[in-house]
Formats: structure tokens, sequence, C-alpha cells
């Protein structure tokens, strides 16, 4: 960081913050960026912009009791950070999983901020969640904990205010829980306080699909600059969740091969190409692992055995699997083998390190703000037609998140170009998501 006003900001944000990593890595590698802003506006620096941007506007901490199956009163720690609502009602995730605490929350309410503010619709940031592990538990289990989250949250959200929905560990059956308490607790069947919701209650089409979708048409755009196309690429796609699942079954009707997949207990190599609806069946349905998918592909998929699945060479790599999961031997190696795109469909995926190694390697890299933003984007199209009552077809619902992904791709390459960083994603999305917060703060006054 270069400019001194930025540094100091920088420096508050660690002093307020203490020992939250990965918040700071969130913060820096925005204002990493903002350089050449803060010298063209002197405005923003007047109205202390930027140090309001790193304070989230509230933050929630709450108990979250329930009662297991064995009859053992357990209690986790809930969370729910409204970040900044200068473009619309705070918007964004919630995440369910053991890692999660308060600066990982704000890491990610951060991040949404600037993604929300991409995709041009009216969406203000903010993330939520709980060190809840639904792995393991029953159906009743993740039942009572949902029921008793939201008895708490259901004060601090809603159509207006601040709009949820889901991230790692909560889906389509999470939501419906979280969906019935607030209408249980509010005696509203107030469609738009939550996103992610079942097509036959609510939901849009496409939103399960989106992000991983919204990825791949943006990596879409990035081949076209190059006057290629995803015909004949092989792509390794980390994670096998949402995110994973649906980038892979895009990038198969593109023409491209996913080669590798991955989840916390390891990796599959399946030269021939990955069977999406084997992998659904696997993971949505069974609630599975990936050895279960490698034994139902009877030998044409193989486990990884040693290294990561960043060993497996390719043409394109999709980070969807978690923050820092891919660091700088892994960016190293993608280099080596020949990698040429690496675009987060994961939020943070690449660490600070490997996004260097890949910049200087002259990769082009898509950053999650902008590469992932099709899932909030489309969310946000779930509360247009809450709003109206209406219920949109797939197909109309995937040409506006096509529309969506390729404006926020034209809007970082404008922007990068505006501020003399050509063909600089990650600078692009900065800056472009940024000024649009920034004006409207602006705006608000102080
Ligand atoms: N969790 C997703 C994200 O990281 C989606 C959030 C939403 O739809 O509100 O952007």
């Amino acid at each position: 960081m270069t400019d001194s006003t930025l540094q100091a900001v920088f420096d508050q944000v660690i002093d307020r913050n203490p020992g939250e990593a990965e918040f700071h890595q969130a913060v820096r590698e925005v204002l990493d960026s903002l350089g050449p802003v803060v010298a063209k506006h002197p405005s923003y620096t007047q109205a202390a912009v930027i140090e309001r941007l790193c304070e989230p506007e509230r933050q929630i901490i709450f108990r979250v009791p329930w009662v297991d199956d064995a009859g053992n009163v357990r209690i986790n720690r809930g969370f729910r950070v409204e970040f900044n609502s200068a473009l619309g009602p705070y918007k964004g995730g919630l995440r369910f999983h053991p890692t999660v605490n308060v600066g990982i929350v704000k890491f990610l309410g951060f991040e949404q901020i600037f993604k929300n503010a991409l995709t041009g619709l009216p969406i203000g940031g903010g993330k939520g969640g709980s060190d809840f592990d639904p792995k393991g538990c029953s159906e009743g289990e993740v039942m009572r904990f949902c029921q008793s989250f939201m008895t708490e949250l259901y004060r601090h959200i809603g159509e207006y205010t601040d709009v949820p929905a889901g991230d790692i560990g909560v889906g389509g059956r999470e939501i419906g829980y979280l969906f019935g308490q607030y209408k249980r607790i509010t005696n509203r069947y107030e469609s738009g306080m939550l996103t992610g919701k079942g097509l036959t209650w609510g939901g849009s089409q496409v939103r399960k699909e989106a992000t991983g979708y919204g990825a791949v048409f943006f990596v879409e755009e990035m081949l076209k600059q190059q006057r290629e196309t995803f015909e004949g690429k092989r792509v390794v796609v980390s994670g096998s969740g949402n995110v994973a699942i649906y980038a892979m079954e895009k990038i198969a009707q593109l023409g491209g091969t996913v080669v590798a997949f991955s989840d916390s207990s390891g990796y599959v190599v399946e030269e021939g190409g990955v069977d999406v609806e084997t992998l659904k069946a696997v993971k949505e349905v069974e609630r599975g692992r990936i050895s279960d998918y490698v034994d139902r592909r009877g030998g044409t998929a193989k486990l990884g055995t040693s290294g990561s699945i960043w060993d497996v060479p390719t043409d394109i790599a999709l980070p969807c699997a978690t923050q820092n999961e891919l660091d700088e031997d892994h960016a190293a190696t993608l280099v080596r083998n020949g990698c040429r795109i690496v675009a987060e469909g994961a939020n943070m995926p690449t660490t600070a390190a490997a996004t260097k190694v890949l910049a200087d390697a002259g990769v082009l890299f898509a950053p999650g703000k902008a590469a992932n933003a099709g899932g909030v984007a489309t969310s946000a199209l779930e509360m247009q037609q809450n709003a109206s009552r209406d219920s949109w077809s797939f197909e109309h619902t995937e040409r506006r998140l096509d529309e969506i992904m390729r404006g926020i791709h034209d809007r970082c390459l404008a922007t990068a170009d505006e501020y003399g960083v050509p063909g600089d994603y990650v600078a692009g999305a900065n800056i472009a998501g940024f000024t649009h917060v920034a004006d409207a703060m602006l705006a608000l006054g102080v």
C-alpha cells in the first residue's frame, strides 16, 4: 500500500479487530487497489468513506441453545454482521461451519458489500452464520437448531432491513426451516425476507445453479477476450458443494472437461470427465463423500493419493471450496502445468501470495467478488419476483443472470482501463465496487 491515508485506515482496522486474520486479508486486498481512486477523488477521504466502510454498521452475536437427539442441551454461537446498507437492505448468506467466528463473518460481509455493488442491483452487504456443524446431525437436530437460530435472528431481519440466504452448510433444507420459523413467529408470509427458498414457496428458478453457472459465464467472457471458448479445455474445480456442482454442469454444457473435484476428505481425478448427475446423487441426495462417487463410477474415477487437487494439470482452475484453499505453492504448480485462467467460485479461496504468483506469471485471475456474484445477483432477482408476486421461467432467469455476469465482467475491464491497469480484474472489481458504494455513502451523508 503506497498511500498513507489507506495505510492509516488499514492500521486502524488491525487495532480495532485484533486477531481477525481473514478480515484483515480481505480489507488489505481492497485497499491495495484504491491508491489511484483516493488520488483522483479527494472527497472520499474528506468524508472518511473508507474508514466508515471498514466498520460494520451493526454486529449481532447471540446464543443458540438447542436439544440434540440424546436430550442434551447444546449451545452454539450465532452471528449477523450488517455491514453496509448504502445501496439497499443488507444482503448476504448464512454459513454454518465449525470454523465460523466473528472475523470470518466480517471478512465475508466486507467482500459482500463490493460484490453486491458490482451486480448493479439495489442490495447492501451483510453476512451471518454459526459455529454449528450440521455434518453428522440428524434431520431433527438440524431443524431444531435452525428454529432456535431464527428465534433470535428474526427481530433483526426483514424484507426491507436484512435479507439472509445460504452459504456453506446452509442449503434449501436449512432455508426452509429458517423461513418456517420466521413465519411462525411473525405470522407474516414475508417471502422477500430470505432467499434461496424452494420453488413451490417463493423461490426462484436458477438460484441453486446461479453461483456456479455465473462463475462459468464470467470465465466464458474471459476466454472470449482471448478469442477462445471452453471447447476442449481441461478444468479443475475444487469443492463438491452447490457452487462446484453447478459450475461443473455448465462447463460440461459448454464443451469443457472437468477432470477433478474435491471435498474436505480429498480429491478425485476422472480424465474422461466428471459425471455430474452421479455427483449430484451422492452429494445432494445421499449427503455422501467423494469416495462414494468413486465407488459408483466403477473404475473411471480415482481418489487422489498424494499432494492436492492443484497438482492435476489443467487449462482453467476454479477454486469453489473455501477461503485460502489455494496457496502460493499450489499457484506455482498450476503455473508450471500451464494453467491460463483462475476464477474464484468460493469467497477468497486464493491467498494473497498465491494471487501474486499467478499475476507475475501472467495467469488471468478473476476475484470472487466478481466471478461468484451470480448467486447473490439471482437472490436479488428472487427478491424482485417476491416483491411483484411473480415467478419467472428458468430460461428468463438464466438469461438475466447471464446478462448480469457479462455486465460485471465488462465493468471490471472498463474500470481497470479507466484507472490505468488494463486487464487487471482484481483492481477493476475492487474499484468499480468501491466507487459505486462510496458515491451512495457520500450522497446519504455521515
Ligand atoms: N453466500 C452467497 C455469496 O457468498 C450468496 C449470498 C446471497 O444470496 O445473499 O455471495
